[in-house]
């Protein structure tokens, strides 16, 4: 009697191979058969006309708060990932010495814009070690499978202290510590190491996080504990310095950098994934980096180019983060109001004469815990409003590569007025809950016609998801969905991509960088991690602001259409898009984890 049999569904099976129609039997876990199966199961289901996929592999997501009081990692569980990655670009809660952790959490906010107050009431701490913090996640009942990386951040700080988020030179000893305790947390099946340096990630206060610009000495020397040990992975997001220091040196800073990162992966001899977007503000960069990583392959240096498959930037909306209005003190004063009261407020229009008569103030000043990018918008409001979209469904999806003519800025053009009053309407349309969407990276073309190369690029990894980040601000989170639905299925305004290719990248690509070999492939043996989808029906509706954070925080989720049921190890954790009460998830260790050194 096989537990579930899985009947006539079009199988594209993770790696890269045409599509076929076989049955898929599951027992214990994981798939027993693929093919003419027969014989009884506790379920059947009948697939024909639906397509199987194995589970989706997310290697970056910062849910490692909320992995404390959400069993479910919404919304990422809506876009068909099975098992996801936590611990990314430098930051996390573990290491932590007792008394450390409002550090931590003012770390995490500044950086990944997870509210102080939403981690403060609903993190249950009880952890100091990394394998302690893995431990407690575990004992937690969870719906997928989640890997974690140590962040170099928190390692410094655990190590440093006050000296580390001073930004401070390691000592050899402070060195030796933080290798032991990396070393210890890698053969106690850590997924890798990660670290950040940008001049964007912040603290909540505002300072430099902890490993911003350490020396390519420290770097090396954590490297090193990677020696012996089964593979591990390196994860990094870099600024590269772009615009720190002379324009006419941007180029040998990028060298520089990326050179730091590259002999670290060297070192440890293990592959390295790095943030890789488009930037407006350095435009040459992407490029470089997409050169840079091929000359390290001809050098036996595995790094790979961690990319997301749409624009990213922020959504605006009454309720979320980058409101403009928020600069205008006519609004100011109806701020209190519920949205929909809000937006009845906005249309008066002498209200509505007032706040667009008005010169902005300025939001990021001391004590404010508005980011200074903001307050550059606002100024450059006109000119941005080009790349500025108002979010609409186009049959039943949020349209993610939108035309320029449809912009707040060809708008206002099309109609004489100011690109703000544009977005005013729209805003305070209806109950007040649109949304604005700015891509900032990845589309200064005005289409995803660089992201369709990037995706294409032979080290391309399907990354930056984010799922549990920036709550306020963006969800993509649903990007898995994006680059199904909208890269093998749906796009209109250039090439796509072959379904079987993109569902490779979303599960053995992504598998087999992490070190799993037991998933991302639908095949006797491996877990059964599986997508049930109607690819037909597939949607991602316009995101929503939901109050569901611990604290009565508020953030963006965007949901899905078209998953028919998402399994982990043979249990339906979703089903016609609502979560099951199945919670099957469990830490995945890297490979090969001993637990002693
Ligand atoms: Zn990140």
């Amino acid at each position: 009697m096989h537990d579930l049999l899985i009947s006539g569904a079009t199988i594209v099976d993770g790696t890269g191979a045409e599509p076929f129609t076989a049955d898929v039997a599951v027992s214990h876990g994981r798939i027993t058969e693929v093919g003419r199966v027969t014989g009884a199961a506790q379920r059947s289901i009948d697939a024909a006309g639906a397509h199987l996929l194995p589970g989706f592999i997310d290697i970056h997501t910062h849910y490692d708060g909320q992995a404390s009081w959400d069993e479910t990692f919404t919304p990422s569980i809506y876009h068909g990932v099975t098992t996801l990655v936590m611990g990314n670009c430098g930051v996390g809660f573990a290491p932590v010495r007792p008394g450390q952790q409002a550090q931590l959490i003012d770390l995490m906010q500044g950086v990944e814009e997870i509210p102080g107050s939403v981690l403060t009431e609903g993190m249950r701490w009880g952890w100091e070690s990394f394998g302690e913090y893995a431990r407690a996640m575990d004992r937690m009942p969870h719906s997928l499978d989640f890997m974690t990386l140590v962040p170099h951040d928190a390692l410094r700080l655990y190590v440093m202290g006050e000296r580390a988020a001073r930004g401070e030179v390691a000592s050899d000893d402070d060195l030796r510590q933080m290798h032991s305790l990396l070393r210890e947390a890698l053969a106690d099946g850590a997924a890798g190491f990660s670290l950040g340096s940008t001049e964007t990630h912040r603290t909540g206060s505002g300072q430099m996080t902890p490993s911003f610009q350490v020396s390519g000495h420290e770097m090396n020397t954590l490297a090193t504990a990677f020696h012996g040990l089964p593979y591990r992975v390196l994860q990094a997001v870099d600024d590269f310095s772009a615009t720190r220091g002379d324009p006419r040196e941007e180029q040998s800073r990028f060298d520089r950098e990326y050179g730091k990162i590259e002999a670290m992966a060297q070192v440890a001899g293990q592959p390295v994934a790095i943030s890789w977007m488009d930037r407006v503000f350095a435009p040459r960069q992407s490029g470089w980096l997409a050169e840079a990583a091929l000359h390290s392959a001809r050098r036996g240096v595995d790094v790979r180019l961690a990319c997301a498959p749409r624009g990213v930037g922020t959504l605006s909306g009454l309720d979320t983060t980058m409101n403009p209005f928020i600069a205008f003190p006519a609004y100011r004063e109806i701020m209190h109001l519920p949205p929909a009261e809000r937006a009845a407020a906005m249309r008066d229009s002498e209200r509505r004469a007032l706040v667009l008569a008005q010169s902005p103030i300025k939001l990021a000043v001391p004590g404010s815990s508005m980011p200074p990018v903001l307050d550059f918008v606002i100024a450059h409001f006109d000119h941005l409003a080009m790349d500025m979209f108002p979010c609409v469904e186009v049959d039943g999806s949020m349209d993610y590569e939108p035309e320029r003519s449809k912009s707040l800025g060809a708008t206002a053009q099309a109609q004489g007025v100011r690109p703000l009053e544009v977005m005013y309407d729209f805003l305070s349309a209806g109950d007040g809950s649109n949304f604005i969407y700015y891509p900032i990276f990845n589309y200064a073309s005005g289409d995803l016609s660089k992201v369709h190369d990037m995706l294409l690029h032979p080290k391309a990894l399907y990354s930056l998801a984010d799922g549990g980040a920036h709550v306020g601000t963006i969800c993509d989170a649903s990007s898995s969905t994006t680059l199904l639905a909208h890269w093998a299925l749906q796009r209109t305004r250039g090439p796509r991509i072959p379904l079987a290719q993109v569902v490779e990248m979303l599960t053995r690509r992504n598998a087999q960088f992490m070190g799993l070999g037991d998933r991302g492939v639908i095949a006797p043996g491996l877990k059964a991690d599986l997508n049930l989808v109607q690819l037909d029906r597939l949607a991602l509706p316009l995101p929503q602001i939901v109050r569901d954070l611990p604290a009565g925080g508020r953030r963006i989720v965007q949901k899905s259409r078209g998953y028919l049921a998402t399994f982990v190890s043979g249990q339906a954790v979703t089903e016609n898009g609502d979560i099951t009460a199945a919670r099957p998830g469990r830490w995945t260790r890297g490979p090969g984890a001993t637990g002693t050194v």
